[in-house]
């Protein structure tokens, strides 16, 4: 018997594409991840933890991008860890080179300076790249225009827990836009005048801030809030994200992002999408719309999270992570919007 696919509209054997074997109503998402050539065994790292975890019962596509042409041993290697359709871009050249507006000589000195003092990545060209990248071009990619949802996916991360329900579909039911694992303190050498950037634009639109904003999460002394305030550094650990590509693409982000590449810190200093993309999501989205995924026991070194409630995710072997080895932040997250480790 063959049955069709619903998202390749091709007629199956069901028992061997999970598409179509699922009959549950399904989300207009993709993986991506961007990557590198030299990454191809990292990266079969974190598809084979995420295919068994929960991609082999869902079947969403996967999508790679990078800078320069991905090679035939990536290729065949990445496709062979999955059932799913896998898609391969190279990302045009305005997207990962320094624009007209940039003093290079100035971003050389500041790199130099970065290296003087041991800052992580501080003498990184490539890195600078890959930050802006991902704060204002990952979701303007040619492939994943037809898709609404997306996973951002790094190589050598890695799942504790099975995930038996479909993440994009949670997302998409619940009103959610932006979801995280992890929340960290980001180095603030790296950032420094990020918030000062940030809060001139907030200025400059004050209809973009919502009214059920988290700015709380971003400044501790909320009698100060935005304006006012210092930054407490916490950001979400953007190596996991699982979100909506519309919001990316909608007015205010698209006229932040700009605002920020034309200070310049992308290059001048060493702006992360993390913080970016934390900032936007704390201002421009509701409470509501922002999820903690702390069913989903994530890995990037050095950090994890384990779910903590033994009965639910571990007596019955849903996980096999360690509880007592669960990193978060001080709880930061969880005194804004509560703490789901407690359910
Ligand atoms: P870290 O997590 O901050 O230590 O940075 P990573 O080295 O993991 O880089 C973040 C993501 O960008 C990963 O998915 C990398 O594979 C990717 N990446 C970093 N630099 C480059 C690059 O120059 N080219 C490509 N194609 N991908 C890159
Ligand atoms: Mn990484």
């Amino acid at each position: 018997m063959l049955v069709k696919d619903e998202k390749t509209g091709k007629m199956m054997p069901p028992e061997v594409y999970p598409a179509a074997l699922n009959p549950f109503k399904r989300a207009n998402a993709a993986f991506v991840a961007l990557v590198r050539n030299g990454e191809r065994e990292a990266m079969r790292d974190s598809m084979r933890s995420v295919e068994s975890r929960f991609n082999r019962r869902f079947g969403y596509p996967w999508v790679f991008l990078n800078d320069e042409p991905f090679d035939e041993d990536f290729k065949v290697g990445v496709m062979k860890m999955t059932r799913s359709e896998v898609f391969f871009a190279q990302i045009p050249k305005e997207h990962w080179s320094y624009p007209e507006w940039i003093n290079q000589t100035y971003a050389a000195d500041e790199r130099q300076k970065m290296v003087n003092e041991n800052v992580i990545y501080g003498g990184s060209e490539s890195y600078r790249h890959m930050c802006r990248f991902n704060s204002g071009f990952f979701f303007k990619q040619k492939i994943l225009e037809s898709f609404d949802w997306y996973w951002r996916v790094e190589p050598g991360v890695e799942l504790f827990c099975d995930i038996d329900y479909d993440v994009f579909h949670f997302m998409e039911a619940n009103n959610k836009v932006y979801g995280f694992t992890i929340v960290l303190y980001e180095y603030l050498r790296t950032v420094e005048t990020l918030w000062d950037a940030t809060r001139e634009f907030a200025r400059l639109h004050p209809d973009y801030i919502h009214p059920e904003n988290t700015i709380r999460f971003l400044v501790d002394d909320e009698k100060k809030g935005l304006q006012d305030g210092d930054w407490n550094l916490c950001h979400f650990w953007s190596n996991f994200e699982i979100g909506s590509l519309k919001f990316w693409r909608s007015q205010p982000y698209e006229d932040y992002f700009k605002f920020l590449d034309e200070k310049g810190g992308f290059f001048y200093e060493r702006w992360g999408d993390a913080p970016v993309h934390s900032f936007a999501a704390a201002l421009f989205l509701p409470q509501s719309a922002i999820h903690n995924f702390y069913d989903i026991s994530y890995r990037h070194n050095p950090y994890q999270t384990c779910p903590q409630n033994r009965k639910l995710f571990h007596d019955n072997g849903k996980c096999e992570c360690y509880p007592e080895n669960s990193f978060d932040t001080d709880g930061r997250w969880w005194k804004v919007d509560g703490n789901p480790h407690e359910l």
